[in-house]
């Protein structure tokens, strides 16, 4: 019997600005993957819960190259719930001059990213309504070129994040911790003031892709 090729279902592939990590700003290549076992309360990508569109992995390394982009990543939804996952992350990052970025929500065990792309870890906040599933022994599977996002949606989240920098020393064990506003909840400029008061070691990142009018 032979075996059927790797594929994944998807919710879409776009090209845009990435803004959500240290390689904001460059033009990246986005793959979205279907499914999520979360529902925080601020997702601005509710339709990646739905089911996709399935492809083939051959086929979305294919369209990654033709692309011209250098940057790559792989988002969601939740991507590494699907058995395709890493023949689709080993190809990418294999395919281009890279890097490939993987975005996981911190409730998925990261070893599933392979050696050589650089996953950007959500820490679910008590504000997202799904801070009790963030699997606390992935902040022992970072690899140095991770980064660690918080998103923020109120001062309350501000200091439970800084909390767990402190306790952790979660700058020493990855690239860089960042934290970000919940649109809608946070201002940017109020979170960079709790930010610059509190003399931590992470880094303000706003979705620069947004504040240009981007997807
Ligand atoms: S993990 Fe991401 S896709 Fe899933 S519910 Fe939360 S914000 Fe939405």
């Amino acid at each position: 019997m032979t075996t059927p090729p790797a594929s994944v279902e998807i919710s879409e592939t776009f090209v845009s600005l990435q803004g959500e990590s240290t390689h904001s700003g460059q033009p990246c290549w986005f793959v979205r993957l279907s499914g999520c076992n979360l529902r925080c309360r601020y997702c601005d990508t509710a339709r990646a819960w739905e089911r996709g569109e399935r492809r083939a992995v051959a086929g979305l390394v294919d369209e990654y190259r033709a692309s011209g982009v250098a940057l790559a990543e792989i988002t969601g939804g939740e991507p590494l719930l699907q058995p395709g996952f890493p023949a689709l992350a080993a190809a990418l990052r294999d395919a281009g001059p890279g890097p490939l970025l993987v975005e996981t929500n911190g409730a998925c065990d990261l070893r599933l990213v392979p050696a050589g792309a650089i996953a950007i870890m959500d820490i679910k906040t008590p504000g997202s309504g799904e801070s009790e599933r963030f699997d606390r022994e992935n902040l022992r599977r970072l690899r140095a070129t991770d980064e660690i996002k918080f998103v923020i949606t109120s001062r309350e989240d501000f200091d439970w994040a800084a909390a767990l920098v402190r306790a952790e020393r979660l700058e020493t064990r990855c690239a860089a911790v960042l934290v970000s506003p919940a649109a809608g909840l946070v201002e940017a400029a109020e979170l960079a003031r709790w930010l610059l008061e509190s003399r931590l070691p992470v880094r303000l990142n706003l979705q620069l892709h947004r504040l240009v009018g981007l997807a």
